[in-house]
C-alpha cells in the first residue's frame, strides 16, 4: 500500500531511529535514482512579453519514488545538498537537458533553456569548461543556455564566483540571479558581478495587482535592470492582471501558471510546435 513521505516522517518522527532509517534508505534511493536516469525533467515555458513566443523553458526536476510517490525537489534537492550529492544531481540535469534541447533543435525549434543550479556546484571543477563541452557535444549553442543561481549563493567565496560568472559570460552562457529579491544579493554584487538576468522571485509576482508596495519594488527593480542592460524574468505569474502590469513595467520573459504549469518534455515539445504554428 501507498503512503505518502510525510505520513512516514510524521509516524516515525516519534522514533527518532526509524526515522533515520528511512532517511538513510531515501538518500540511497535518491542516489540510484540519479545513476540509472529515473528522475524525470519538466519544463515550464518561459514567455517573451513583447512577442508573445516563447522564449524557453525552466527545467525542473522530478522524482516519483517507488514506494512514496512524487517527492517535491524542495525535498530531495536539499537532500542531495545535505549529503554532498547535489553535484551529480545537477551534473545529471544538465546531460539530460541538452539532449532534450538538442532534439527540440533538430525539430526546428530553436528555444533557449534554463537549468538551476545549487550553491555547492559553483565549486565543481571547470565548472564553465565543462559546461561548454557538454554544449558542443550536443551541438548546442551557448547562447541558447541560461544558469540560474539562487541568491543564496552571493554568501560564497566572492573572487570565486565573479570568476565562475566571467568565465560563463564570456563562453556566451546567460547567467540569472533566481529569487531575486528574498535573500542576499546586494546592489554591489549587481554592479560587479556580470550577470545577465535577474529573476524576480514569485513573492513578489502572485498578488503584484493587489499590492502597491510589489507594484514599486517590480517596477524600480526593472529599470534598474534595464538601465544596466540586464533581462528580466518575472516568476509566479498567475493572473491576467499581473502580466499585463508586468509588460506596461517593460519586463522582458514571464513564467507562471498562467502560461503553463510545468510539462513533461513530450507535451512542452507539443505546446512549442503549437505555438510555433500559429
Ligand atoms: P525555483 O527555481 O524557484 O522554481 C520555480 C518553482 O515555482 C517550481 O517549483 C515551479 O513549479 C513553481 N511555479 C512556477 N510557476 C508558478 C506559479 O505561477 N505559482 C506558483 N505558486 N508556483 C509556480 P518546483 O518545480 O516544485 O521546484 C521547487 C524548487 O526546487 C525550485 O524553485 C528549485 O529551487 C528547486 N529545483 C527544482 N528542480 C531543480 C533542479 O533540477 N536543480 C536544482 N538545483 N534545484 C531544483
Ligand atoms: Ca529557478
Ligand atoms: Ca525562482
Ligand atoms: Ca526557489
Amino acid at each position: 500500500q501507498h503512503q505518502s513521505l510525510t505520513t512516514h516522517y510524521a509516524r516515525f518522527n516519534s522514533d527518532e531511529q526509524r526515522h533515520h532509517q528511512l532517511h538513510v534508505s531515501l538518500v540511497t534511493d535518491l542516489r540510484d535514482a540519479i545513476e540509472n536516469d529515473q528522475l524525470e525533467l519538466y519544463h515550464q515555458p518561459q514567455i517573451d512579453l513583447r512577442t508573445g513566443s516563447i522564449h524557453g523553458s525552466e527545467v525542473l526536476a522530478r522524482w516519483t519514488h517507488p514506494e512514496y510517490g512524487q517527492i517535491s525537489p524542495e525535498v530531495f534537492v536539499q537532500m542531495a545538498e545535505d549529503v554532498g550529492i547535489i553535484n551529480n544531481l545537477t551534473l545529471w540535469v544538465m546531460k539530460r537537458a541538452f539532449q532534450q534541447q538538442a532534439q527540440l533543435i533538430r525539430n526546428g525549434h530553436c528555444r533557449r533553456l534554463s537549468i538551476n543550479i545549487s550553491a555547492s556546484d559553483i565549486y565543481i571543477p571547470d565548472l564553465a569548461n565543462r559546461v561548454v563541452e557538454l554544449a558542443h557535444r550536443y551541438h548546442i549553442p551557448t547562447n541558447l543556455i541560461s544558469l540560474e543561481l539562487t541568491e543564496s549563493v552571493m554568501v560564497e567565496d566572492y573572487n570565486w564566483l565573479k570568476q565562475l560568472i566571467s568565465a560563463l559570460s564570456a563562453s556566451g552562457i546567460e547567467v540569472s540571479i533566481d529569487d531575486y529579491g528574498t535573500g542576499y544579493s546586494s546592489l554591489y554584487f549587481l554592479s560587479q558581478l556580470p550577470f545577465t538576468e535577474l529573476k524576480i522571485d514569485r513573492s513578489f509576482v502572485r498578488d503584484l495587482h493587489k499590492s502597491g508596495r510589489h507594484q514599486s519594488i517590480v517596477r524600480a527593480t526593472t529599470d534598474m535592470a534595464r538601465s544596466l542592460g540586464v533581462m528580466v524574468v518575472a516568476e509566479g505569474v498567475e493572473t491576467e492582471e499581473a502580466e499585463a502590469l508586468l509588460r506596461r513595467y517593460g519586463v522582458d520573459v514571464s513564467q507562471g501558471y498562467y502560461y503553463s504549469r510545468p510539462l513533461p518534455f513530450q507535451q512542452y515539445q507539443a505546446y512549442v510546435e503549437r505555438m510555433d504554428s500559429v
